[in-house]
C-alpha cells in the first residue's frame, strides 16, 4: 500500500468516527439538525477516500473520480449548511443545491484540461475553497463571538486556504499524468496529510461549540425551578451576585415571601392545587416586581425578589404590591373566592453588603411578619431602625 493510500484509509477512519460522534451529539444538542448535517457531511466526505482508492485500483477511473470529487463537495456543502443553522446565518437549501451543481459542472468542464497545466489545481480546488470560505465568513459575521467561535472561524479560514495551497503544490509537484496516478505521488501524501489535520481541527472545533452549548443549557436547567419556571436558589444567587458586581456602589433590596398556611391548602385541596398556587404566585411576583427585579423560588413555598438600586421605602411599597397581588390571585383548582395570602420580609443590601446576610435579615423580618399575624410586610430591624 502506498503512503497516500495509507493516509486515505486513516482519513476515512477519522471522518467516520467524527460522523458517528456528531450523530450521538445530535441526541443531546438543541442544534439537532446542525449536528446531523455535520454527521452526514463528514460521512459523505469520508466516502471520497474509498472513491480515491477505486480511482487508482478499480476499473472505470473516470466514474470514481467524479464520485471522489462530489463526495468532498457534498460533504463541505452539508457542513456549511449546518454551520449556517448553528450561527443563524442564511444559506438556503436551493443555494446549497446550486453550489453543489455549479461545483460539479466546473469539475466536468475541466476534465479535458491536461493535469499538468498549473491552473488545473486552482479550478479543481476552487469550489471547495469557496464553500469553506463562505462557512468561515458566516461564523465571523455571526453574533456569536466567544473564543471558540473565533477559533472555529480561523480553522475554517485555514481549511479554505489549504485548498489553494494544495492547488499550488499540485502546480509545482509531480501530480501524476492521470487521476489514477494520483495515489502514488508525493503530492497525494502531503495533500492527504494536511487533510487529516484539518478534518480533526474542524471536527474538534465544531464538537467543542456543540458540547459547550449543551453544557450551558444544562447549567441553565440546574439553575431553574421546573414548577414555577423561576430561578431556583442557586440560579437566584448567581444572578444576584452578577447584578451586584455590575451595579457598582448602589444600595439594593431583597424581599423574602412565604405563602401563608400553605400546608393547609395542600391538605384541603390537594397537592396539585398547592402546585397551582406556587405557579400562580411565581407568575404574579415576576409580573409585579418590576422589569429589573430578579425573582426566584428558593424553597418549597418561599420566594425571593432582588430589587437593584432600590431604597427601603420603595422596597416596602413593592412588597405591599406583591402582598395585595397574592390576595387577588385567581388560582385554578381552588374554590372561587378563596384568598391566598403571603407574608413578606424586606432587607437592604449596602454597596458592599453580603447577599447572605441580607437574606438572613429578610428571613428574620419574614418570621416577624408570620408572628405578627401573617398577610403583612415587615422590614428587617436594621432597616427599620
Ligand atoms: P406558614 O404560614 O407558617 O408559612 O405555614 P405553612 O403551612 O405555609 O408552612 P409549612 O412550612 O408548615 O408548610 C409548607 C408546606 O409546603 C409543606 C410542604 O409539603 C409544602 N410544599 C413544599 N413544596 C411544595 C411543592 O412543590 N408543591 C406543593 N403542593 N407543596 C409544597
Ligand atoms: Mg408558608
Ligand atoms: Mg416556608
Amino acid at each position: 500500500m502506498s503512503a497516500a493510500a495509507f493516509f486515505l484509509v486513516v482519513n476515512l477512519f477519522i471522518g467516520l468516527c467524527f460522523s458517528a460522534v456528531f450523530a450521538v451529539v445530535s441526541i443531546y444538542s438543541r442544534w439537532r439538525s446542525a449536528a446531523l448535517l455535520f454527521s452526514a457531511g463528514l460521512f459523505i466526505a469520508s466516502l471520497t477516500m474509498p472513491a480515491e482508492l477505486a480511482v487508482a485500483y478499480a476499473g472505470n477511473p473516470e466514474f470514481w473520480a467524479i464520485i471522489a470529487y462530489d463526495t468532498v463537495l457534498a460533504g463541505l456543502v452539508l457542513l456549511h449548511r449546518g454551520i449556517a443553522l448553528l450561527y443563524d446565518r442564511r444559506f438556503p437549501n436551493w443555494v446549497a443545491v446550486a453550489t453543489f451543481i455549479a461545483g460539479t459542472v466546473i469539475y466536468l468542464l475541466i476534465r479535458d484540461i491536461p493535469l499538468s497545466w498549473w491552473g488545473y489545481g486552482f479550478l479543481y480546488q476552487g469550489p471547495y475553497a469557496l464553500v469553506t470560505f463562505a462557512a468561515a465568513a458566516n461564523v465571523f459575521l455571526s453574533d456569536r463571538r466567544t473564543p471558540i467561535d473565533r477559533a472555529l472561524a480561523i480553522v475554517l479560514l485555514l481549511s479554505g486556504l489549504h485548498f489553494f495551497v494544495k492547488a499550488a503544490l499540485a502546480a509545482v509537484m509531480e501530480r501524476g499524468a492521470s487521476a489514477s496516478a494520483y495515489v502514488s505521488t508525493d503530492y497525494a501524501v502531503i495533500s492527504q496529510g494536511i487533510t487529516a489535520v484539518l478534518i480533526v481541527s474542524v471536527g474538534l472545533m465544531l464538537l467543542a461549540v456543540l458540547t459547550l452549548d449543551i453544557m450551558a443549557v444544562e447549567r441553565g436547567r440546574a439553575e431553574r425551578d421546573s414548577l414555577s419556571g423561576l430561578a431556583n436558589r442557586r440560579g437566584f444567587e448567581t444572578a444576584v451576585r452578577l447584578a451586584i458586581r455590575k451595579s457598582g456602589e448602589r444600595q439594593h433590596a431583597v424581599i423574602l415571601c412565604d405563602l401563608d398556611r400553605f400546608k393547609s391548602i395542600n391538605d384541603t385541596y390537594g397537592h396539585h392545587a398547592g402546585d397551582m398556587v406556587i405557579t400562580a404566585f411565581g407568575t404574579m411576583i415576576s409580573a409585579q416586581a418590576g422589569a429589573n427585579a430578579i425573582v426566584g423560588r428558593i424553597g418549597g413555598e418561599e420566594f425571593a425578589v432582588f430589587l437593584p438600586d432600590t431604597s427601603p421605602t420603595v422596597a416596602v411599597a413593592v412588597a405591599e404590591t406583591l402582598r395585595i397581588g397574592a390576595r387577588k390571585m385567581m388560582v385554578p383548582g381552588l374554590p372561587g373566592g378563596f384568598v391566598v395570602t403571603a407574608s413578606f420580609g424586606v432587607a437592604i443590601l449596602g454597596a458592599r453588603g453580603s447577599l447572605e446576610i441580607a437574606l438572613r435579615q429578610a428571613d428574620a423580618a419574614l418570621y416577624d411578619a408570620k408572628r405578627g399575624g401573617r398577610d403583612c410586610v415587615q422590614q428587617a430591624r436594621s432597616v427599620a431602625a
